[in-house]
């Protein structure tokens, strides 16, 4: 089958198994550039295994610190006709990179917020891992069924208080313009804190401490956006917001509860990146294309995979690691910063249908969105009949 990508909307509905390995490849190459993690974890589970951070998250334990993982992830298989999601491809990658290099790994394919996925997990682990050491939660999810209720739940992004409109950029027609969004009701905003809130992060927790899987000093985190002005109204000060900081809650939480292993648990704050949930959200492709441009202009522009080896490296391994006011690993600072920001306020401004491509970094947008389901690579032949049916 010869795969050329298939873009509706905010998504790119095929992905390319060749190029999904050389994402994986790139990032394991960036990994085993860079000096080896210090004491860094040996046993690590990833919840959210597959693409954006949490991708880079098992990569960086296992290339940078030769961990076993397990992974947890939701993907679609391929069948004869129809290629498989990006993820499944970059997991198949994974385990072919890590066993040449003889580490050891295993991937459960399935519904994370289940009690049938953390029993599995559970298992594994005590038959094949020992006692766990750093369980990242990096799961982005429009959808969440209630393992108890049964009752299917739906995030929203909506502002909360009043009607925004704002500027965005619809990567599909390549268009800038205006969109105007409804304030969330008050069961919207439960419904949102019901699938990314915390909840879900401590019943993970909750089951490894009750099977005895949870290392002394053991380490967990799970990942949020903070941003700044330009964002807060979709992001930061909407339901999306009120979910993360549940999390937030569910950090203080997780800590209270189990000292008898004095178990660390962070939310970790991160850049805004082109990952396949950032696409979905009104905003952000605009928003992110114009600080692009700013950062690399700066020289300070990072990828998924740069981050995350700085979030092991200057936060959860780092002998003192830089909180934010409420207490999170902050990896956020050089988007964040006052100066970074004037700028893109700047740009927001004026941009127009017109100068989009001038003021934007459109082609590192562009760029980025296709090579999350492995398309856009240079060193690879994207009119090569190949075999969508890669297996793991
Ligand atoms: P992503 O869409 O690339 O990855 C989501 C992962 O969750 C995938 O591995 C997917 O398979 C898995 N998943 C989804 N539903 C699942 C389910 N029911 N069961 C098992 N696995 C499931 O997203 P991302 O952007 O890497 O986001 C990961 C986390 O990082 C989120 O909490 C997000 O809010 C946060 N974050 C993202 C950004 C950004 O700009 N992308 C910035 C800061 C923080």
């Amino acid at each position: 089958m010869v795969i050329k990508p298939k873009i509706r909307g905010f998504i790119c509905t095929n992905a390319h198994p060749v190029g999904c390995a050389e994402n994986v490849k790139r990032q394991i190459s960036y990994v085993k550039q860079q000096p080896p993690i210090e004491n860094a974890p040996k046993n690590v589970l990833v919840i959210g295994c597959s693409t954006g951070y949490g991708l880079a998250s098992r990569i960086t334990a296992a290339f940078g610190g030769q961990a076993h993982t397990l992974g947890v992830c939701f993907e679609k298989e391929p069948t004869e006709k129809k290629t498989a999601t990006a993820g499944w491809y970059n997991t198949a990658a994974f385990h072919q990179e890590a066993e040449s290099e003889g580490l050891k790994f295993h991937s459960i394919n399935g519904d994370a917020f289940s009690d049938e996925i953390k029993q599995e997990s559970i298992d594994y682990i005590k038959n094949n891992m020992g006692k766990i050491d750093l369980v990242v939660y990096s799961l982005a999810s429009p959808k969440r069924k209630d393992p108890e209720s049964g009752e299917l739940y739906s995030s929203v992004l909506k502002p909360i208080g009043k009607q925004y409109t704002t500027k965005t950029y619809n990567t599909d027609k390549d268009q800038v313009h205006e969109v105007t969004l409804d304030p969330a009701t008050d069961d919207d905003i439960a419904n949102t804190v019901k699938v990314m809130g915390g909840e879900d992060w401590e019943r993970w927790i909750k089951a490894l401490h009750d099977a005895d899987l949870l290392a002394n000093d053991c380490q967990t985190t799970a990942y949020t956006y903070i941003g700044k002005k330009l964002t807060w109204p979709i992001y930061g000060h909407a339901t999306i917001g009120r979910a993360k900081e549940d999390l937030d809650r569910a950090s203080s939480a997780l800590d209270d509860t189990y000292k008898d292993v004095n178990l660390k648990a962070y939310v970790s704050s991160l850049k805004a990146l082109v990952t396949q949930a950032s696409s979905a959200i009104p905003v952000m492709p605009l928003y992110i294309s114009l600080i692009y441009g700013v950062m690399k202009e700066e020289g300070t522009h990072e990828g998924c995979i740069e981050q995350i080896y700085r979030l092991f490296t200057e936060g959860l391994y780092a002998e003192t690691p830089e909180l934010d006011d409420a207490g999170r690993l902050h990896m956020d600072g050089y988007e964040t910063n006052d100066k970074t920001q004037a700028k893109v306020e700047a740009l927001w401004d004026k941009v127009t249908q017109e100068n989009f491509h001038d003021l934007a970094d459109y082609e590192g947008y562009h760029n980025d969105f296709l090579k999350l389901f492995g398309f856009g690579f240079d060193n690879v032949d994207y009119d090569a009949d190949v075999n969508p049916k890669v297996n793991w």
